[in-house]
């Protein structure tokens, strides 16, 4: 967990990685089903993920469902951007328990929102493989191009300045009694996430006991 821009997408990269488990980002999963073609999923949810609003929670809740119920996450997953609502906490406990899987740990990144904002207002990614840069911190070597695949990069269409600053309000809103609820569990972990890639995962690893 964590508000946009705190660096949880690039963070659980490099923990699936670490763990050997899967990374499943709600957030990337919307943005291909919106990507692909004749995806059913894609044009119900562009609106929202455009506009910095949530994609309403029997939606999300089918595509967890489905998500997790896949072979690569029977021996566990980091989920990154799920769940965001009370609802969404609700119907994750009934899927987990349906699969016979708990949460070990919700880990959250906290970082000052000025941060948040300069990361989110200067990344820039690849359309076409994910890779994500950064105009100041991680530039790509040629200007506008993706490194990796050779791609142009493109801003994302939330990261712009009114829709981070609706999104910003929506974690407040929406998602913090998550974090509120998973604290009364005994669960959460709330992790400094300002600072370089390396040094948070640090945290994060010692948080989980990986250290
Ligand atoms: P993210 O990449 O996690 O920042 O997510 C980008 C956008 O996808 C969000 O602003 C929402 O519009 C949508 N989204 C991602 N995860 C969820 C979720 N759990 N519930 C509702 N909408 C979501």
């Amino acid at each position: 967990m964590g508000p946009p821009g705190v660096g949880k997408g690039p963070q659980a990269v490099q923990l699936q990685a670490l763990l050997g488990v899967p990374h499943v980002s709600t957030g990337n999963i919307l943005r291909a089903a919106i990507q692909e073609d004749g995806s059913p999923l894609g044009p119900k949810v562009r609106q929202f993920v455009e506009g910095g609003r949530l994609v309403p929670d029997g939606l999300m809740g089918d595509l967890i469902a489905e998500r997790l119920g896949r072979k690569d996450a029977a021996a566990g997953f980091i989920l990154d951007g799920f769940p965001r609502t009370l609802e969404q906490v609700v119907i994750l406990d009934g899927v987990l328990g349906r699969l016979g899987l708990e949460l070990d740990k919700v880990l959250m990144l906290s970082a000052p929102e000025s941060e948040s904002v300069r990361r989110l207002s200067g990344r820039r990614t690849c359309p076409k493989c994910g890779s994500v840069f950064h105009l100041e911190s991680r530039p790509p070597a040629a200007v506008g191009v993706c490194d990796a695949c050779g791609s142009m990069l493109v801003q994302r269409p939330d990261d712009t300045e009114q829709v981070i600053r609706e999104r910003m309000r929506v974690y407040a809103d929406q998602t913090l009694p998550v974090a509120a609820a998973y604290r009364a569990k005994g669960l959460l972990i709330e992790i400094n996430g300002f600072g370089d890639v390396t040094a948070v995962r640090e945290r994060l690893t010692s948080g989980l006991g990986r250290a």
